[in-house]
């Protein structure tokens, strides 16, 4: 395992891959979930380089920023155990080098959800990216579908850029159900229980949704969360999978998509 903090260094490393890489981007603070893409990847036969960079440019809240958990020497006490073949860990100076000229463009799935509560997010998230993905020129890419939205608009944004194939991975989560997330790092198992009945309720309700009484559950999906526990809710929506709009009666795969806070800490998920 090697461990790359330059860029010029690591496009110098892993020149000998060619394009045999499978790229798996992160911002620390590891957890199984990070680890299940990594072995996803391994699976893949491929040379595997995992990026370790809290991106200040997704970030719309400075305070949140701030607060993110960050644990650069357990993450690399973790990767020891699964070797990726680079961890690339670079500076901000690295990756903002060149000033993008053209105005990073995405779809207009990036205005609704966490969009909506976090403007210019997605902008910041592909942008990095697309900096990795021009840097590194990966094989693969592996996202997860914990962050569905982030994933689809990276898949969207990059099918006629680059020629990296994005592999989705599973959301891991707990025995009772919560997704794993950096963030849980700042959750005490109170909480995490908070956000496992959370989880229960929203896959209890899931099977009983329709297009006719889906006002209806969201209003009882919401009241019910917030008597749980959540300290707020951003949104709780219904998301037909083929339109990434609201469902309707020709609806055949939905997700609930759901953005909550427990205490101040903002947790994401999609059942
Ligand atoms: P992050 O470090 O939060 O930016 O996440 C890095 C990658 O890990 C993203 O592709 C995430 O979607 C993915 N990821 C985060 N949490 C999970 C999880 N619980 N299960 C699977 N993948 C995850």
């Amino acid at each position: 395992m090697k461990i790359i903090r330059n860029s010029n260094q690591l496009v110098k490393y892993i020149k000998v891959y060619g394009s045999n890489i499978g790229f798996i981007p992160t911002m620390g603070g590891l957890h199984k979930g990070h680890l299940s893409l990594i072995t996803k990847a391994k699976h893949k036969k491929v040379k595997t380089v995992v990026s370790i960079f809290v991106n200040p440019k997704q970030f719309n809240n400075k305070k949140d920023f701030i607060s993110y958990p960050r644990n650069i020497k357990n993450d690399i006490k973790i990767l020891k155990k699964i070797k990726p073949n680079v961890v690339f860990i670079p500076k901000k100076s690295e990756i903002y080098k060149k000033k993008t000229k053209i105005k990073i463009k995405i779809d207009k799935f990036s205005k609704l959800l966490c969009g909506k509560f976090r403007p210019n997010h997605f902008e910041g998230v592909v942008d990095v990216i697309d900096r990795f993905l021009k840097l590194i020129k990966p094989k693969y890419i592996f996202l997860g579908i914990k962050d569905f939205q982030q994933l689809w608009l990276i898949k969207n944004y990059i099918k006629y850029k680059h020629k990296t194939k994005v592999i989705p991975c599973k959301t891991i989560r707990y025995k009772d159900g919560m997704a794993l997330s950096t963030r849980n790092y700042l959750l005490s198992n109170d909480d995490k229980e908070i956000g496992s009945n959370i989880y229960k309720i929203i896959k209890r309700n899931k099977s009983l949704i329709n297009n006719k009484n889906y006002n209806q559950i969201i209003i009882k999906l919401k009241k019910k969360i917030i008597e749980i526990g959540a300290n707020k809710i951003d949104y709780l929506e219904i998301i037909d999978l083929k339109t990434n709009k609201k469902i309707n009666n020709k609806t055949k795969t939905y997700k609930i998509f759901i953005a909550y806070y427990i205490k101040k800490v903002r947790l994401i998920d999609n059942i």
